[in-house]
């Protein structure tokens, strides 16, 4: 069991903020974030893409944003969780909470501050029956090993680059799969112009297939996977056969558990005051895309100005004697000596 003074939920650019207002009140804290990498919507959906809209940053791209909020936290050093889903939240008998992750961490934290955003990022799946019994055995978002698939019937599912470059890796080669098969609702990719080529050629040279189609269901034999049942373009059922599926259907944000934590939730939302932007939990807190409150625009620059007010809020929660002071990061030498910078 982790003791922390704060846990942050979320480590989006407001998760990362909300680190280093916690460290200028002199809260350490630790993050957790579902994500293999920190950087939540930026990184995930637009990490290449300019943002013109950050006070005095004229232009970024979203990953050089998080580069930045990374860097600008690091004298708190924050200790981070990744790839680990926050998936319960209750409250302890001592008016703190206990958390736990989806891989066992477990945290009592004084204060919470839930970043989720639009959700946790989860791998898309297919919601058909079967799929989570399946899921693992004969269904994969990434193939086990580098054989997996030698010698079986294998259905790739997906339009983009890992799509295209998972039928390029099993269609030859000594682990080769015995037949590769392409399926997506049309005949459309979002992949590298060479890529689509490639794999056009090799289904004209026989080595894989391309089928427009959506999935339909699952059709197993003595509980093993046999086929793919799909609806095709012209609006027909058609049976694929298939030992094994790799999908390779991108992310997509989850809620998840974080509706069923007890808290009050207003369309998905956590709604806040806007003193301390603290929820009607004590010693929770929610910023950025996650909360609501009348006006809420979800921009990033406005879950910084929540970080920043929830830090002093959290800070008078944890420390009702002494007085939370507002000083300045120019002038004051007591965050200087926080901030390591003589
Ligand atoms: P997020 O960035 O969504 O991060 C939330 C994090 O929480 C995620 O990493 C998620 O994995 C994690 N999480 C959620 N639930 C759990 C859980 N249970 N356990 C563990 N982890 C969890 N805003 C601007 O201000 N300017 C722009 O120019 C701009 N451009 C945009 C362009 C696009 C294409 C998009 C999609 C958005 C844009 N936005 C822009 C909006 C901006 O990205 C969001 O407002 C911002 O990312 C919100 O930050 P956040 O930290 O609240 O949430």
């Amino acid at each position: 069991m982790i003791q922390t003074e704060a846990l942050i939920i979320g480590a989006g650019p407001v998760g990362l903020f909300q680190a280093f207002q916690l460290g200028l009140q002199d809260i350490r804290c630790h993050v957790v974030d579902a994500l293999p990498q920190v950087g939540g919507q930026c990184v995930k959906l637009y990490a290449n893409k300019p943002i013109y809209d950050i006070p005095g940053i004229a232009l970024c791209t979203g990953q050089e944003l998080i580069d930045q909020l990374q860097q600008q936290v690091k004298p708190f050093a924050p200790q981070f969780h990744l790839q680990e889903l926050v998936s319960d939240l209750k409250a302890t008998e001592d008016g703190q909470w206990h958390v736990q992750t989806d891989k066992g961490t477990q945290f009592k934290a004084a204060t919470v501050f839930i970043a989720a955003g639009v959700g946790a990022f989860v791998k898309r799946g297919l919601n058909l029956p079967g799929f989570d019994e399946l899921l693992g055995k004969q269904i994969f978002h990434s193939a086990p090993s580098p054989s997996s698939f030698k010698g079986q019937h294998l259905i790739v599912l997906g339009d983009n680059d890992a799509a295209l470059e998972a039928c390029a890796h099993w269609r030859e080669g000594t682990d080769a799969a015995a037949s590769v098969t392409l399926v997506h609702r049309r005949d459309q990719f979002q992949a590298a112009h060479q890529a689509i080529e490639d794999m056009r050629q090799a289904c004209a040279n026989k080595t894989m297939r391309f089928v427009a189609g959506q999935p339909s269901g699952l059709i197993q034999a003595n509980d093993q996977l046999t086929g793919l049942e799909i609806l095709n373009a012209q609006g027909d059922t058609e049976v694929l056969p298939a030992n094994a599926l790799l999908l390779c259907l991108g992310i997509s944000p989850k809620l998840g558990p974080l509706s069923d934590w007890g808290l009050a939730m207003e369309r998905k939302q956590l709604p806040v005051n806007t003193e301390t932007y603290a929820t009607e939990a004590r010693g929770i807190f929610a910023i950025g895309d996650i909360n609501t409150y009348p006006g809420k625009k979800k921009l990033i620059l406005c879950g910084f100005h929540e970080a920043t007010l929830a830090a002093f809020g959290a800070s008078a929660l944890l420390r009702p004697d002494q007085k939370t002071l507002l000083q300045y990061t120019t002038t004051s030498t007591h965050l200087h000596k926080l901030l390591g910078v003589s």
